[in-house]
This record gives C-alpha cells, sequence and structure tokens, in this order.
C-alpha cells in the first residue's frame, strides 16, 4: 500500500479524533483536518511543478508542518529528503547537490543556525534548485494560497517507488543518503505501532527528531496507520518540555533515545510532573543500559515501555521487545525480530553464521531492506549482499529463544592485550556505580597493550570528584582486570549526534589530545 491510501483510511476510520498537537503553539489538527492541510500542500507543491520522483528537500526541526510536507510528498510520489538540522552550508550544500533536491521547503532559522542565510549562501551551487520555500514567510504562504483549490494531480504510485531518502545519523562518519520505498516504512511504521498495542486513544509524544526514521517512521507512520495522535513537545530536545508535554497532553507514550531518558529522569523539574498516564514507549538508537531501562519502568510508569533494534538503512526497526517478555529480557535484550523480517548472526570475516550464544555480526534480510543508498552503487553493494542481506556493522549475539543482545559496532570494540572487550559491557557496570548518570568506554592507543580503555564519566550534580584510582578501586573484583578502564574522564556533555548518539569516533580523536 502507498503511505497516501493508507492515511486515507485512518482519516475515513477516524476524522474526528486528534492527528497532530505542537505544544509551544497550541496548534492541533484532527484527522480530517490534517488530511485538508495535506492536501493543500500536496497541491501547492504540484502548482510548482514537483512530480513523481522528484526530489523534495525538507530542512525543520520538530513543526507541524514537517508532518504536513512528509505526507504531501508521499501523495505526489515525490522523494522527501530529510535534512539534517544541525547541518551548516557545506553539508547543506552537499545534500542538495547529492540527492538533487528541487523543491526545498525550509525553517528560517532553528537555535543559533540561520537556514535562510546558508540556503542563499549554498544555492548558486545548485543549479537542481528551483524553489525555496521558506515556514511562516511569504513564500511558504504563497504555497498554500495556491493550494487552496483544485483537484489532486493524478498519479500512477506503486508502493515499491522510492519515497523517501533518509541520512544516517553520522555516528561513525559521513552520513549516506538511504533510499526508501512506501512498502519499507509504511510496513515498518505499521508494525512497530501494532506491538505498541496503539489505537486511536494513543497520544505518542516525540521529542526525536522528524528528521531521523525515529520519528517520521516510528512515529509519525505508526500513529497515523493507527489513528492515534502524534505530539510535539517542542522544535528541538528539551527535558522540561517533554515531561510537561505528557502530562499536559495526557500522553500514552513516549520516545527517546536513552540519553534523552537520562535527562529526563534527572531533571530537576522531574517530581514535579503528572507521568501517570504514560503506558507505553520506546527507547532504541544506541545500547539502552539496563539501569536506565528500569527506572524508566519504575519511576516513569512505563510498564510496557519497549526497546528497537534498527537503523536507517533497514526501515529501520529489525527486533524489538515485546509486553509479554520476561522483565530481564525487556531491559538486557532488543528482543527478538518482528514480523516478516529474518535476523541473523554471521562471523563477520567469513559470513558463516555463528552459533547461538556466540558474538558475530547481525545482518537483516526481508521488506524493511532498503533499495540502497542514493546514487553509490559501491556503498550499497558493501552493505547489502548478493542474497539481500544487509550487514549492520553492530555486533550482536542470539540466545536459543531468538532474543538478541547487541554488544556495539564492530568498529568500537576494544582489542587490549588480544582480548576482544566490549565497551558496552564496561558501560554497564559504570552506570551501577551511584555516582555516574552517563558513560562511555573507548578505546585508545597503547604502546604495551595495543589498546587501552579510557572511561567518559558524567557525574551526579554534587558527587565527589572521581580519580581513576576511586573508580578502579570500585571496579576491582568486580570486572575483569582487563576490562577496568585505566584512564578516566570527567565531562559535563559527550561530543552528539543531532539524534542523540554520542560520537565515540570524535571521543577517540579528543582522546589522543587528552592523553597527549
Ligand atoms: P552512521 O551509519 O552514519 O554512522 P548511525 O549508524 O548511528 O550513523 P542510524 O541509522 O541512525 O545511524 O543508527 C543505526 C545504529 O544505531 C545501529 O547500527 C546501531 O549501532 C545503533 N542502534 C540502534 N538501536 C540500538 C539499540 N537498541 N541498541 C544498540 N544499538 C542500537
Ligand atoms: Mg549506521
Amino acid at each position: 500500500d502507498t503511505i497516501g491510501a493508507n492515511l486515507g483510511r485512518t482519516v475515513a476510520s477516524f476524522p474526528d479524533r486528534e492527528a497532530l498537537v505542537e505544544c509551544e503553539t497550541g496548534r492541533r489538527w484532527t484527522y480530517a483536518q490534517l488530511n485538508d492541510d495535506v492536501d493543500v500542500v500536496a497541491r501547492g507543491l504540484a502548482a510548482l511543478g514537483v512530480r513523481t520522483g522528484d526530489r523534495v528537500g525538507i530542512w525543520a526541526p520538530n513543526v507541524a508542518e514537517w508532518v504536513l510536507v512528509q505526507y504531501a510528498t508521499a501523495k505526489l510520489g515525490a522523494i522527501l529528503v530529510n535534512i539534517n538540522p544541525a547541518y551548516r552550508t557545506h553539508e547543506l550544500e552537499f545534500v542538495l547537490k547529492q540527492a538533487g533536491i528541487r523543491t526545498l521547503v525550509a525553517a528560517p532559522s532553528f537555535k543559533t543556525s540561520d537556514y535562510a542565510a546558508m540556503i542563499e549562501h549554498a544555492r548558486p551551487n545548485c543549479p537542481d534548485l528551483q524553489d525555496v520555500l521558506l515556514l511562516g514567510h511569504d513564500s511558504w504562504t504563497a504555497l498554500l494560497e495556491s493550494g487552496q483549490d483544485g483537484e489532486l494531480p493524478e498519479v500512477a504510485l506503486s508502493a515499491d517507488d522510492p519515497i523517501n531518502i533518509q541520512y544516517t545519523s553520522g555516528t561513525t562518519g559521513f552520513p549516506k543518503g538511504a533510499t526508501l520505498s512506501h512498502h519499507n516504512i509504511l510496513n515498518n511504521g505499521f508494525f512497530v505501532g501494532e506491538i505498541c498495542g496503539y489505537d486511536e486513544e494513543d497520544r505518542i509524544c516525540v521529542p526525536v527528531p522528524f528528521y531521523h526514521c525515529f520519528g517520521m517512521v516510528m512515529c509519525n507512520l505508526a500513529a497515523t496507520s493507527h489513528g492515534a495522535c502524534i505530539v510535539i513537545p517542542a522544535p528541538g530536545f528539551d527535558p522540561a518540555k517533554t515531561l510537561t508535554a505528557v502530562s499536559a497532553e495526557r500522553c500514552t507514550s513516549l520516545y527517546g533515545v536513552p540519553t534523552m531518558f537520562i535527562a529526563e529522569l534527572n531533571d530537576p523539574s522531574f517530581a514535579s510532573h503528572d507521568l501517570s498516564s504514560l503506558r507505553t514507549g520506546i527507547m532504541a538508537g544506541s545500547p539502552c543500559p539496563v539501569e536506565v531501562m528500569k527506572q524508566v519502568i519504575e519511576r516513569m510508569g512505563m510498564a510496557e515501555v519497549t526497546i528497537c533494534y534498527g537503523m536507517t538503512e533497514t526501515s529501520p526497526v529489525s527486533t524489538q521487545t515485546r509486553v509479554s517478555d520476561s522483565l530481564e529480557r525487556r531491559v538486557g535484550t532488543v528482543g527478538t525480530v518482528h514480523p516478516h523480517l529474518e535476523v541473523k548472526v554471521v562471523d563477520p570475516e567469513t559470513g558463516a553464521p555463528v552459533p547461538r550464544g556466540v558474538h558475530g555480526e547481525l545482518c537483516t534480510r526481508g521488506y524493511s531492506v532498503m533499495l540502497g543508498y542514493w546514487d553509490q552503487p559501491d556503498q550499497t553493494a558493501q552493505a547489502i549482499d548478493a542474497a539481500r542481506w544487509m550487514h549492520t556493522g553492530d555486533l550482536a549475539a542470539m540466545d536459543d529463544d531468538g532474543y538478541v543482545t547487541i554488544t556495539g559496532r564492530i568498529k568500537d570494540m576494544v582489542i587490549r592485550g588480544g582480548e576482544n572487550i566490549y565497551p558496552r559491557e564496561v558501560e554497564e557496570f559504570l552506570f551501577t556505580h551511584p555516582d555516574i548518570v552517563e558513560a562511555q568506554v573507548i578505546g585508545v592507543p597503547d604502546e604495551k597493550y595495543g589498546e587501552e580503555l579510557m572511561a567518559w564519566v558524567r557525574l551526579r550534580p554534587g558527587a565527589p570528584a572521581l580519580t581513576p584510582e576511586t573508580l578502579r578501586a570500585y571496579c576491582t573484583g568486580r570486572l575483569a582486570h582487563y576490562k577496568i578502564p585505566r584512564y578516566v574522564h570527567v565531562v559535563d556533555d559527550f561530543p552528539m549526534t543531532v539524534t542523540g548518539k554520542v560520537r565515540k569516533v570524535q571521543m577517540r580523536a579528543e582522546a589522543v589530545d587528552i592523553l597527549g
């Protein structure tokens, strides 16, 4: 099915139910109103000459228009290109050119970024770019006016057509543009919604960016395929505003990467919010610490919270925990494979499947695997093999019952004196330290052992100073000696992507300077 047809069915079933709420402005849409406004935008884009297969860029934080443009392009069969809100001029120029964007919808600015100025700077170098529509400005108002009346253009759409280019987070290097079809992302959003048990009573609070699949698929497509409501707490992530939105809008579900939940749980205003409406939610995007999951269940009352594992290239979700799983598995694994997909764990060198319980590279196959990286056939061939298995680059193990545990990225594994160390395991342990609110472990070059472990930690406010000696003393007897970090670096913040992922590449580069 196509995304437009799916939305049409929800509109017919629940015309008067709320579909979208923007907390900062108080703007609200029912499904009927949302569909009307989507059609206005679609007709406006068509009047500009946007046709099936054309690329339409969107460069904005989480505002309602993001959602309107997502569905308008889907109805036209135009390919939506999600542009990272943190980009600067040269990165913007790169995407505009790489994806051949014809029409760009952008917020005029966000935080300290003057998008309008950056667009003007990049524009002369981007011959494909014909129209720039700035939200709230004349160009956008004119588009809405031209789209007021008339018929939607007749377009022949196939569910297998490309509908979206989503760039990966750029955690390990330069982002790659995953090209996805209606079939890829609509099905994935639908199954996420099924596993979360969504129906038209649900209200999903979405502090994760729409530009990423976590927002636009796991929230938007999951919500609209089930008649649930999308609640936007703020354009960018803010822990207190997120909690305020949950209580004011009586949200039943809350999303976040682990760092967002950590920020919410540690926010000074935490105790003042009424979170009793929360039933479920999703933690995903990077390793979900057991301690944080437990607190989300106990202190936020998200009894049915699930963990998802996936990647942009697979629409994104491949595995998810289920409410019926044991608590131990719900906090300690990424669950089991999603409906209609396959996962396997292979030896990264030989590609042969490894026995249950043994670590190897996780691979995914099925409807969710992207069409390919946009205009990068070599990269696509490296990622997807001849049998259509997507090689994720993640280290995982699967137990006898099919539960998958992610141990981290292959690139992040540390080899110290011949011993393989999974930083994730050491991080999980450091989270048990009473003064540590966040911990990240990397390998740094070492003459004797090849690599040594370095822990970066963020401490609870008011915690006493933490030295390598005191931390090592805490670890001694509880962690094997070779897993005990040699170096400790206390930080206020970690280098992060906009999707809230810690950039270990950058930490490793900075560590070399710190250690001299
Ligand atoms: P890039 O590919 O540009 O380096 P990225 O891989 O972070 O960035 P995404 O597609 O946003 O870009 O993220 C997918 C990755 O996130 C996965 O490959 C995995 O490493 C990590 N990830 C996602 N969910 C989980 C999870 N529940 N537990 C552990 N890791 C996860
Ligand atoms: Mg990746």
